[in-house]
């Protein structure tokens, strides 16, 4: 077995990397690897149980101290690489609001064999609102679902007749060839080419569903949204995939959120950001401004001399995170000062009178700074 990678660099993070450095390298990675968007590719694969495997340790402070201390000998008594498919789900559920680790990591794997399996997941998606994933909604989806045909029971089967075990495999759903080559014999498992490794051959087929054994029909399908989603995760609806094979469940449904954009917030994690306008005015002699938050409008009181670009943080208003919707982001609010336009004579007249006004009692005015005359001559 190849010599195990660093999990920082694996992550393509510094030693001194934050949580939230940590998690944003993981899901670059995830996103960029994950299996259901590489589909077949084993390298992408097992770049994405690598990366995955990094941050199950790092993103956890017990673990990430002993790895900091020992390397990878540090789980090496545990068993494997000592992190359990429990932590995977538990992350990938935080990431994707659901799991794909049973097919990943072979506690659901796929045999090539006859007896019951797991119907494939269908993947769908939805788009909606800022808000609605900040507090979490409800959609109704139209799907096109397969059901098993209840004139043959999935058999495929004319009524009255039965399926026949494959001649060619014997009912195994697979051939082994056996092929000399330059280097001796070698042995390839191929799906059976006759019965197309159901391992069952169909002579009369069912008049319903043309022998397929599923007949398909328009569903609709209620889909929780929970609060604090982001763009990109997916929810799990067990069981709404394809039917199983042989008797086995139904797969999943995985439903894929897409977030719009808001004209004013922009999110990061669980923290939202916003600027909001204050007036000249205000920001010289305090007072208060409505800002605007997914709540609804606040009212902050400004401090006098407030500068643009102060920066106001709005405890637990931001989003609610997925594991707990009582524990929320912040909203950071950045205070920017306006300069009116369009000013009419008396209002200019105004502000004439204040810039002089101001002369001679700013400390930091350069009016009170030697060669004051000679600077004023300059710029006027
Ligand atoms: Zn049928
Ligand atoms: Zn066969």
């Amino acid at each position: 077995m190849a010599e195990k990678r660093d999990y920082y660099e694996v992550l393509g993070v510094s030693r001194s990397a934050t949580d939230d450095e940590l998690k944003r390298a993981y899901r670059k990675l995830a996103k960029k690897y994950h299996p259901d968007t590489n589909p077949g590719d084993k390298n992408a694969e097992a770049k994405f149980k690598e990366a995955s495997e990094a941050y199950a340790i790092l993103s956890d402070p017990d673990k990430r101290r002993q790895y900091d201390q020992f390397g990878h000998a540090a789980f090496d008594q545990t068993g494997g690489a000592g992190f359990t498919d429990f932590d995977m789900r538990d992350i990938f559920g935080e990431f994707f609001g659901g799991d794909i680790f049973g097919d990943l990591f072979g506690s659901r794997s796929r045999r090539a064999n006859t007896g019951p399996r797991q119907g494939a997941n269908i993947r769908t998606s939805v788009r909606i609102t800022f808000n609605e994933a900040v507090f979490g909604t409800e959609k109704e989806l139209d799907l096109n679902l397969k059901d098993e045909c209840s004139t043959c029971h999935g058999t495929g089967a004319k009524q009255g007749t039965s399926p026949e075990t494959c001649q060619k495999c014997g009912g195994k759903g697979q051939v082994i060839y056996t092929q000399q080559t330059l280097f001796g014999m070698s042995q390839n498992i191929q799906t059976c080419p006759d019965c197309r490794g159901a391992g069952k051959i169909i002579k009369e087929k069912c008049s319903d569903c043309y022998g397929s054994g599923y007949i398909t029909t328009r569903k609709k399908i209620q889909v929780v949204i929970p609060a604090g989603i982001d763009n990109g995760q997916s929810v799990r609806i067990r069981g709404k995939g394809e039917p199983g094979i042989n008797g086995g469940p139904r797969g999943d449904l995985l439903v894929d959120i897409e977030v719009s954009r808001h004209p004013i917030f922009q999110r990061r994690d669980y923290d939202i950001y916003s600027t909001a306008p204050i007036s000249y005015a205000t920001a010289v002699l305090g007072g208060d401004v409505r800002i605007s938050t997914v709540d609804g409008d606040v009212i902050y009181t400004v401090k006098p001399g407030t500068q643009t670009d102060t920066k106001v943080r709005l405890r637990e208003k931001g989003v609610p995170t997925l594991r707990n919707k009582n524990i929320r982001g912040d909203h950071y609010v950045t205070l920017v000062v306006q300069v009116p336009t369009n000013l009419t004579a008396e209002q200019k007249e105004l502000l004439r009178k204040f810039d002089e006004a101001m002369k001679g009692n700013n400390p930091d005015s350069f009016d009170n700074q030697e060669n004051s005359k000679s600077k004023r001559k300059f710029w006027k």
